[in-house]
């Protein structure tokens, strides 16, 4: 789905929203200004917010061929961080509503429901945006923020009861439920088909210093170069938790392969990863691919292990023997941390129009290009820089900088791709 059908379904959801909202208030839109009507327009549009972010966070193949899993997911803390104010905006409206007028707060149940589900919903919420900040795992704070799961039923609960059957707006959230039911399905679903369809190690090679690549069989995946995985590692019985990785094989190629470097718990552990283990993929995704840009000349910009994006898309020009006027600029700190050198070489050889520019920023001895990848570097290389496709992966402070260059050597965004390794 392109994303301007993804926004303008939202605005029409909203708009039905509120002329649903106007129909129970029965004087017209000028209760906004009665506490008591303002505070249901609030949880309307904090639940629909609440809604369309379970729908972003579901990896659906429809929407996520249009943004690209990573836009979906920025848009999914946007949309929780708006429901949820929203949602508590209705409950302060209330309160006050309900203290102004009757000089007591009801404790019916249905009302603590709500209660319920907004301290559910901040809780998680504030998990999801701090876990760094609090020192908590990755794995840790991923699982709490599966609560949502029982705490968006909860909301329901609390508004079925307050919406008057037959009202369209009671109609809405009959919608929603179902909806809500279809999105825990194909969930399922999916985890259930990715189960019953593992992929088995086939080899594990051993790239860089702290570079592993694992290979794959099973099931033919369509893919495009440059696009990523969900992967999780059955070893020894021990199931591991699911991670992204770009594939770093072609889709020309029969077997799949991700190279992780070693960065964390995980990644720590792929290189005790044995030839016939199990491995499940949840793939493909992503929208980081030459395939998906107009048809200019390339530039690739990769810091260390954002290679991997790169050296897939190489593979597959090669594979398809592409005529296409490429040029990598490749940062590392070291000539040490290098892996796919030698193919590199060999690509650069075979392929007329690759040229490959390795950049070492922290080793002095080194023959070629030393520091940063910057404008000065890249106008060296370039000579023209508009009119051409860029795409950039690497950590995301080269990645910002590189970009903030790219704008200043007046390079339309329009023509600038970013990936980055964080979800
Ligand atoms: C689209 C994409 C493609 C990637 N491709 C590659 C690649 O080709 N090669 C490579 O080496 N790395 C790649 N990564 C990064 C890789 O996913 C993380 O380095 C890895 O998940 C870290 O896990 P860890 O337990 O070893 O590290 P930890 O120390 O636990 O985590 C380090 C950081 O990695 C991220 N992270 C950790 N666990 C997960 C998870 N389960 N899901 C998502 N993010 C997580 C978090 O931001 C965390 O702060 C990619 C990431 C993304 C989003």
């Amino acid at each position: 789905m392109k994303p301007r059908l993804f926004w303008i379904v939202v605005i029409l959801l909203m708009v039905f929203a509120l002329y649903a909202w106007v129909e129970i208030t029965e004087l017209g839109p000028l209760n906004l200004f009665y506490l008591e009507h303002a505070n249901h327009l609030f949880a309307t549009f904090g639940l629909i917010f609440i809604f369309l972010q379970f729908v972003l966070s579901t990896r659906l193949k429809l929407i996520e061929e249009g943004f690209g899993l990573d836009k979906m997911l920025h848009l999914h803390r946007h949309f929780g961080r708006i429901g949820i104010a929203l949602i508590a905006l209705h409950a302060l409206f209330f309160l006050v509503f309900i203290l102004l007028l009757t000089g007591r707060i009801s404790t019916h149940f249905f009302l603590w429901v709500g209660v319920a589900a907004l301290a559910g919903f901040a809780l998680t919420g504030a998990l999801a945006s701090n876990y760094k900040k609090w020192n908590i795992a990755y794995e840790t704070w991923k699982n709490i923020h599966l609560a949502n799961y029982a705490i968006f039923p909860l909301a329901l609960v609390h508004v079925f009861y307050n919406a008057a059957s037959g009202s369209l707006l009671y109609y809405l959230w009959i919608a929603f439920a179902a909806a809500f039911a279809g999105i825990v399905i194909h969930k399922l679903h999916r985890l259930v088909y990715i189960r019953r369809h593992p992929y088995q190690v086939v080899d594990v090679v051993q790239e860089a210093e702290d570079i592993w690549s694992l290979y794959f069989k099973g099931e033919p995946l369509r893919y495009k170069p440059g696009q990523f995985m969900h992967l999780q590692l059955l070893r020894d019985g021990q199931l591991s938790s699911s991670h992204p990785f770009t594939l770093s094989s072609s889709p020309t190629w029969e077997t799949l392969a991700v190279s992780p470097k070693e960065l964390g718990d995980f990644t720590a552990t792929v290189k005790e990863t044995k030839v016939g283990d199990k491995a499940y993929i949840d793939a493909p995704y992503g929208v980081f691919s030459y395939l998906n840009s107009a048809d200019g000349e390339l530039v690739f910009i990769a810091g260390g292990i954002g290679i991997t994006p790169f050296i897939s898309m190489l593979r597959y020009m090669a594979d398809r023997d592409t005529k296409k006027k490429v040029t990598l600029f490749w940062s590392n700190k070291h000539e040490r941390n290098l892996c796919f050198q030698e193919e590199l070489q060999q690509l650069e050889q075979e392929m007329e129009g690759l040229e490959t520019v390795l950049v070492m920023s922290r080793q002095e001895d080194w023959e070629g290009e030393k520091g940063r990848i910057d404008g000065d570097l890249l106008k060296k290389y370039l000579k023209e820089l508009p009119g051409r496709e860029y795409f950039i992966c690497g950590p995301p402070a080269m990645s910002k900088a590189v970009m903030a260059e790219l704008q200043e050597l007046k390079v339309p965004v329009s023509q600038i791709r970013r990936e980055i390794f964080e979800l």
